[in-house]
Parts: structure tokens; sequence; C-alpha cells
């Protein structure tokens, strides 16, 4: 199975599709913020610096990142493939990347308005236990019980960053720092770039470009 990125707007479902993906194809989702609040959890070595730039919607430091990122990409489960949400966000990181243990093979742009990213981000509950999102604001993507999970029955949170002033700060730092991530891609020739919403036709044409 391939190594993959997933390159979008906070908001754009990266999150769903990813875990839909590992689903299907068995292999593991890093999710770079899954594992950055986890740091916080646990009390890590970094949580300050974590919180104060993560509620800010500024992004963490090179270092930080690439030292996780070098822990996460050298376990054993990524070696047959793997998805990579929330790494590279910037020239330097995507830079960096091509210096580490993994090479990339496909990367997937999300493209998605901004009215729709906001509703998203704005409406979104996460699942406290598996992680699956849902979106209060969308009928097709409530959760049949309220504040519960479909899948397993655990309590939805909303994430501390979901909130109107952190998001237009997220998507400020999105558009200067992570969209020149797409050209320095584009000149490797592969960049695959999806403009629909839809989370099922997103999902069917990611699977049709793996060709898996
Ligand atoms: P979203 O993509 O919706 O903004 P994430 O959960 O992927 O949400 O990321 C949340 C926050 O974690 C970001 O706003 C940023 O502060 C931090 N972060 C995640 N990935 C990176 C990264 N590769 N480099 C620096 N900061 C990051």
């Amino acid at each position: 199975m391939k190594n993959i990125v997933l390159i979008a707007p906070p908001g754009a479902g990266k999150g769903t599709q990813a875990k839909m993906l590992c689903e299907k194809y068995k292999i593991p989702h890093i999710s770079v913020g899954d594992l950055l609040r986890r740091e916080i959890e646990n009390n890590g070595l970094y949580k300050e610096i974590l919180q104060e730039k993560m509620s800010s919607g500024l992004l963490v430091d090179d270092e930080i990142i690439f030292n996780l990122m070098n822990q996460r990409l050298n376990k054993d489960d990524c070696n047959n493939g793997f998805i990579l949400d929330g790494f590279p966000r910037n020239v330097n990181q995507a830079i960096e990347l091509d210096k580490m243990s993994k090479k990339i093979d496909i990367i997937i742009y999300l493209n998605t308005p901004k009215n729709i990213l906001e509703k998203r981000v704005l409406g979104r509950m996460v699942c406290s236990n598996c992680g699956y999102s849902f979106n209060l604001l969308f009928d097709e993507s409530k959760p049949k019980e309220i504040n519960k999970c479909d899948n397993c029955k655990s309590t939805l949170e909303k994430r501390k960053d979901d909130n109107l002033e952190t998001f237009e700060n997220r998507y400020n730092t999105y558009i200067k720092e992570t969209q020149p991530v797409l050209d320095y891609y584009k000149e490797k020739n592969i960049l695959y770039n999806i403009t629909t919403t839809d989370k099922y036709e997103t999902f069917n044409m990611i699977v049709n470009i793996l060709g898996e």
C-alpha cells in the first residue's frame, strides 16, 4: 500500500477521509493534531507551548513536529503504507519530510470553500474514544443520539480550537503557510486535487486515485 499525505484547510474533512481510508486499506492514520492533543493530555514536555500555539491557531514549531514525526514514521506499523494527516504544513516541513525514512507516493488535496469550512468547524463534535467526527450543523452528519457517538456510544466533545476566532486564524495560517506546499508537490507530479465537498464522493475519488 502507498504512503499518502492529505492536505486541506481546517474543516475540509481530512480526519474523516483518513479514518475511512485506513479502515478500508488497514493502514495507520497518523493525525498530527491528535498526536499533539495527546501530548497535552499526557502533560508532555511541550504542553505549554503546544497549548499556546494551538489555541491561537498558529503552527507549532518545526523542531517539535520533526521530532514527533521521525519517531512516528519509524514505527513498524508504517512499513506497509500510511495516511498522514496534518504534515507537512509548511514548505520547510515538506523539505524535511523528503529527508525522513519514508518516501511519499501520493498527495491528496481536498479543496473546500471557506463558507463550508467555517460551518464544519463550528458544528464539529468529536468522539472522545474512537475519534469519529459528527456535525450538528449538517443534517447528514448529526449523531443519531444527542452527544453520543454512533460508532462506540462514547461521549462527543467539542475541540477547544473549534471556535470562530481560532478558525479564522487557522484558516489564515493555512493560506499563508500550507498553500505553498501544494506548489512544492505540483512540481513533483504527485499532487491530486479533489474539489467535491460530498464525503462519499470524495472517498470514492480517493479510492480511484489509489487504484488498489
Ligand atoms: P485542523 O487541520 O482542523 O486545523 P488539526 O487537528 O490537524 O486541525 O491541527 C490542530 C492544530 O495543531 C493546528 O492548528 C496547529 O496548531 C497544530 N498542528 C497540527 N499539525 C501541525 C504541523 N504539521 N505543524 C505545526 N503545527 C501543527
